[in-house]
């Protein structure tokens, strides 16, 4: 039977997740932007009531739970702060290669001592001169005995430097394109990793984003998820399940916009009257909410697709590009609303525009998504 209820267990994750936003990330959100440092204790309070590490299956110390679950914690954090959501997204992000090939014997090996302390992963796949183009990756991967000898520098890594473990995309012959890509679990703390230059970024500031070398950096061939140049089916896979998250995470920050707008407008009175009720903000505001409803379906259609374990590749690029690109707008008109102080940083809707630009490039630009979606029109397109 069809069903969209959420179930009580659901909505008591959602509730947890929501009132964690509202004492502990809303109170700190425009100083960690303003300062541009990320708030570890954080991580430590999120680990210690079950926030992290939600699709990591309960055997291996993790949630137990699907992305379903995780999108509608993405939704509550990201309303409370973008940047502080892509930190928890990233280690998400990093993970998922292991739920996605690994074996039992890497589970445990990794899994296991990464949820029972607070932690964070870390995705390395975009190069300075690989973003979408993922088949140009040049980090090196060298075949030596029961090792690969990775060479190479990845950019813009979000928890790049404090993240524990890394899972990195290689190659083990440039000239092969997508056919030579290997994915390796890399602990931060091998010999060779080291960090670069940190990002100075117009939004999200909170997120640690940065350069990550690996020079000479010895990884055990155990540490490699799947077969020998199966990374790139493995990375597309990746990107699959995890783009509905960063999708919810574009209707958290639109949300928390629009309630923005809608308290801000019955407060701010022109002409005699509170702006509310002028029918051109009622229409801007009806639109938000008509994008948000919208949007938080693609989420939850994506997600679930994903937990029965279908293909979505179509579906989860709908979702993020619908969600991103709403939430653009919805934030760009939240501060349309709030006239020149929206422009300020007395009021939070600024800084919900300059974070909603990025939900439209990381993960797969818009145009990536659209790529995607055209792809799917012309060859796969099945309707659920
Ligand atoms: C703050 C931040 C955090 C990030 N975090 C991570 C992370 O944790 N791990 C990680 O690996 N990467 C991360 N990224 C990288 C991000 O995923 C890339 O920036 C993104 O994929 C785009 O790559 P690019 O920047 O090289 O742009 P390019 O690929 O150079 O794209 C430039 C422009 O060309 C367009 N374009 C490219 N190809 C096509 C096409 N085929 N058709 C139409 N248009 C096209 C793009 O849409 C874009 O508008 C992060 C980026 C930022 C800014």
């Amino acid at each position: 039977m069809f069903n969209l209820s959420v179930s009580d267990e659901q909505k008591a994750l959602r509730d947890l997740a929501r009132r964690f936003t509202q004492t502990e990330i809303v109170p700190i959100a425009a100083e960690a932007d303003r300062m541009e440092e990320y708030p570890w204790e954080l991580v430590e309070k999120a680990h210690a009531i079950g926030l992290t590490n939600i699709i990591v299956p309960e055997e291996y110390g993790g949630g137990g739970l699907g992305y379903f679950e995780d999108c509608l914690v993405a939704e509550e954090i990201a309303a409370g702060c973008a940047g502080i959501y892509s930190s928890f997204a990233a280690s998400t992000l990093g993970l998922t290669p292991l739920n996605v090939a690994a074996t039992p014997e890497q589970m445990e090996r990794f899994m296991k001592p990464f949820c029972a302390e607070p932690a964070l992963a870390a995705f390395c796949l975009t190069e300075p001169g690989a973003g979408s183009d993922i088949a140009s990756v040049r980090t090196r991967a060298r075949r030596d005995g029961d090792f690969y000898v990775l060479n190479g520098t990845k950019r813009f890594v979000t928890n790049g430097g404090v993240a524990e473990l890394y899972t990195v995309t290689a190659t083990v012959d440039p000239s092969l394109r997508h056919r030579g890509l290997v994915l390796l679990v890399v602990p931060s703390h091998l010999p060779g990793v080291s960090v670069g230059k940190k990002e100075d970024k117009m939004g999200q500031r909170a997120a640690s984003t940065r350069e990550v070398i690996f020079e000479d950096v010895w990884v055990p061939l155990e540490n490699r998820l799947g077969d020998d140049r199966e990374g790139f089916r493995l990375v597309m896979e990746t990107l699959d399940k995890i783009r509905a998250e960063v999708a919810a995470a574009a209707v958290g920050v639109a949300r928390a916009a629009m309630e923005a707008a809608v308290k801000y407008a019955k407060e701010r009175e022109q002409f005699g009257q509170p702006i509310i009720s002028l029918q051109g903000i009622q229409f801007m505001l009806a639109d938000m909410a008509i994008k948000v409803e919208a949007a938080r379906l693609l989420v939850w259609q994506a997600a679930w697709m994903a937990d029965q374990g279908l293909r979505n590749s179509y579906q989860s690029a709908i979702a993020k590009c619908f969600a991103a690109e709403s939430a653009m707008k919805i934030t760009t008109d939240a501060v349309q609303i709030f006239g020149g102080y929206g422009y300020t940083k007395e009021y939070p809707v600024e800084k919900y525009m300059r974070d909603a630009k990025l939900l439209q490039i990381y993960e797969g630009t818009s145009e990536i998504q659209r790529v995607v979606i055209s792809r799917g029109l012309l060859h796969e397109y099945r309707a659920i």
